[in-house]
């Protein structure tokens, strides 16, 4: 049986004026819409009780779990207005897959593909006026998630889960745009190591990775680039991001999926898109000192980041407490070239070929 999700509308939705305030500067991750989408598991009955409800705090006893274990997962996707109004999510089927993958990884129950989507459409449909114009790159922002809100204190899977859907209005995730970033190197902290959660959406790997973010913040970095934890002779990706390295001969690399690594979807539209720009691309291991010494000698030309909030993302420089291996400024034509590509399939400025936008 496939949920449905009856609509309890908010009585005291935001004005017109104040979406409209809103929207002309959101950030990211600060204001959120007028509904969210709410459905319950407990181990005896499924799925139930799924509706969109108004905008609110949930009423977690002090015992529940997800307070103690951290037994919680969630997903990232946006909804894009395009030029005649319409509004698109793109490629929402991988974030409904990442989730079942994330929640068997955590003992989660699995969600349908179809109820996802649907949680996820009927938020959107109902809070529509909150998509901002494409105009300076914003979206409505959707955060998916589900957590153990069982009232138990013994250390198992959670007979009771919540799953929700809450919205976002977004602009860029860096504020300098498509200004470079600079990466924060660390190797004292890692953020997953073999068998761990590290391809699972889990709030737990975030929690983890703050240290090192605030080690690079510290050292003027505004991301960390983590390094596999054993043998630290892997790079892995940043803490909310994928990493892609660019060479002279126009190859694209990018870690290859251990386990360790979340599998983004950006990722993989990246990985697709490239080749049919003329790009190569690779997914292997990389080494640290392939990354250092191919910046030093010139054969890596350029890096990004990419995920769902911030895209792509070009990286100006890697830092470590030994030193600084700053990428040339070459007007970023690999980077730039697939940054375009993405965000035109997104905001519907060029056909979608692929079915990605739904
Ligand atoms: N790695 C991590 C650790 C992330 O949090 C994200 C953001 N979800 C990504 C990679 C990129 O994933 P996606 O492209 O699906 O947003």
């Amino acid at each position: 049986m496939s949920l449905t999700y009856p609509l309890t509308r908010n009585p005291q939705p935001k004005t017109p004026d104040q979406v409209a305030s809103v929207l002309a500067d959101p950030g990211f991750g600060n204001y959120f819409t007028d509904h969210m989408a709410v459905a319950t598991w407990t181990a005896d009955a499924g799925w139930t009780d799924s509706e969109i409800r108004p905008y609110g705090p949930f009423h977690i006893d002090p015992a529940g779990a997800v307070l103690h274990y951290g037994q919680e997962i969630f997903e990232g996707l946006k909804a894009y207005r395009h030029a005649d109004g319409s509004i698109h999510l793109f490629r929402p089927e991988a974030n409904a897959r990442r989730l079942q993958t994330s929640a068997a990884r955590m003992m989660l129950p699995s969600l349908e593909i179809e109820d996802f989507f649907t949680a996820v459409t009927e938020l959107v449909t109902v809070d529509a006026h909150w998509v901002p114009d494409a105009e300076g790159e914003k979206s409505l922002y959707l955060r998916p998630f589900m957590f153990a809100d069982e009232v138990f204190l013994g250390v198992r899977a959670a007979q009771r889960v919540t799953f929700s859907v809450i919205a976002s209005p977004s602009g860029p995730y860096f504020a300098g745009g498509v200004k470079p970033v600079d990466i924060w190197v660390t190797d004292s902290y890692a953020r997953a190591g073999a068998g761990g959660t590290g391809a699972a959406k889990c709030g737990g790997n975030y929690a983890a990775s703050l240290i090192a973010q605030y080690e690079g913040y510290q050292h003027g970095c505004s991301q960390v680039l983590f390094i596999e934890a054993s043998g630290k002779d892997r790079v892995e990706e940043l803490g909310g991001m994928n990493v892609f390295l660019v060479t002279a001969d126009g190859t694209l690399i990018t870690p290859a999926l251990t386990g360790t690594i979340l599998e983004g979807v950006t990722r993989s539209s990246v990985l697709t898109l490239a080749g049919e720009l003329g790009l190569t691309t690779e997914e292997r291991q990389v080494t640290p000192d392939e990354l250092f010494t191919g910046i030093r000698e010139g054969r890596i030309t350029e890096a990004f980041s990419c995920g769902t909030a911030a895209v792509v993302t070009p990286i100006g420089s890697f830092r470590t407490a030994e030193g600084e291996w700053r990428l040339p400024e070459n007007g970023l034509p690999a980077t730039l070239a697939i940054r375009n590509a993405i965000l035109d399939i997104q905001y519907g400025r060029v056909a979608d070929t692929r079915g990605w936008m739904r």
